[in-house]
């Protein structure tokens, strides 16, 4: 169903979700840098970004997330739950690349072993509203990833900046609960083509090259490459591209201890980290850089596929744009498509 929401109604639209619903939306923190997070005031909205630096599963998946805490009550320990959501949650602005990789974060904690009740309460009382993505940056590669800029998967409502108002569609019964909504007008035929427009440019912006198709049964043939000593090289594992991947999920648990109780935390992990894998005895199967980063790309493109058949990539770019020193994933993927056309040739392998 098609609606229209006009730019003069967008705050008191906001103001009226806030009265039913926790916000979460794109917020500027400092120039530059833009999160999504709990609004309090609808001026706080910032959706001038083409998408945040953070990614959106933070917040069914807070980067540092109390599971529970515990008090000293005479000689007994007693534990007090955090887990509670209040109210239902609204998402707005949400990227098609972002929603694509929480409904991969979904698979993951709810899975058929055991599900997570940290993710899964928040995610429950969720509402998305997807915002399409009229202007994908250079490093956009959704297309290539089984996305879109204007992808509607995952999406409850799905926003279309039309210059003065927003296209307005709904998209499952959370979204159709908005029918009736009063800021909501009925959208003309003019209005529907300018969108299909701006799809079609947005979709010819995002690279749709990079050679994702049968990635994983390449890989099944380079776990022992030399492929690995090179690609490695330029990082320095500062674990930026993993903290700000939406489909990055690892984590750590520790207890916080104070005097009379304390906090078990989770907080999120990385496989870039020296000790990430090391084993209690001492040993550490990914030794250096070289192990680490194959794990990384193995993950995305082979193992991940292999559970749950589809790649941990979804192209955001994140890790592209804020890598210090430009470890470009495109590359990495294209690489190994060279090295499948000389297997396949049976020419002598070399370095990428
Ligand atoms: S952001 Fe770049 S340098 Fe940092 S860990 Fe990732 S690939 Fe390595
Ligand atoms: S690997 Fe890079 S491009 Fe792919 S989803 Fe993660 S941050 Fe985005």
């Amino acid at each position: 169903m098609n609606l229209k929401l006009h730019k003069k109604d967008f705050k008191p639209f906001l103001q009226s979700l806030m009265g039913e619903y926790d916000l979460f939306a794109p917020v500027q923190l400092i120039e530059g840098v833009s999160v999504y997070k709990q609004i309090d005031h609808p001026d706080e909205v910032d959706l001038t970004f083409p998408n945040p630096q953070k990614p959106m599963k933070e917040v069914f998946f807070p980067q540092s997330e109390a599971m529970f805490r515990y008090e000293r009550v005479g000689k007994q320990n007693q534990v007090i739950s955090t887990e509670e959501v209040k109210r239902k949650r609204i998402i707005l602005g949400a990227r098609p690349c972002d929603i694509q990789a929480v409904s991969l974060l979904d698979e993951v904690f709810s899975g058929k072993e055991y599900t997570d009740s940290y993710y899964l309460n928040k995610r429950n009382a969720t509402t998305i509203i997807g915002m399409a993505c009229g202007h994908p940056l250079s490093t956009c590669f959704c297309s290539s990833a089984g996305g879109s800029p204007f992808s509607r998967k995952g999406s409850d409502l799905f926003f279309i900046d039309l210059g003065e108002s927003f296209l307005v569609e709904l998209h499952t019964e959370k979204g159709m609960i908005f029918q009736k909504n009063k800021f909501f007008t009925e959208v003309g035929a003019e209005e529907i083509r300018l969108a299909k427009n701006f799809e079609e440019k947005a979709i010819q912006k995002t690279d749709a090259t990079v050679p994702v198709e049968g990635i994983e049964k390449r890989l099944d043939l380079m776990v022992e490459s030399q492929f690995w000593d090179r690609v490695h090289e330029k990082c320095i594992g500062c674990r930026v591209c993993t903290y700000l991947c939406p489909t990055c999920h690892c984590f750590d648990i520790m207890d916080e201890a104070l005097t009379q109780g304390g906090q078990r935390v989770r907080n999120w992990d990385s496989c870039l980290s020296p000790l990430y894998s090391q084993e209690t005895s001492g040993h550490n199967p990914r030794p250096t850089n070289r192990e680490r980063t194959r794990q990384r790309i193995m993950h995305k493109f082979n193992y991940f596929p292999k559970n749950f058949g589809r790649i941990a990539c979804v192209g955001c770019g994140r890790c592209i744009i804020y890598c210090p020193v430009h470890f470009d994933i495109r590359q990495a993927i294209h690489w190994t498509s060279a090295r499948r056309l000389k297997i396949q040739r049976g020419e002598q392998l070399t370095n990428p």
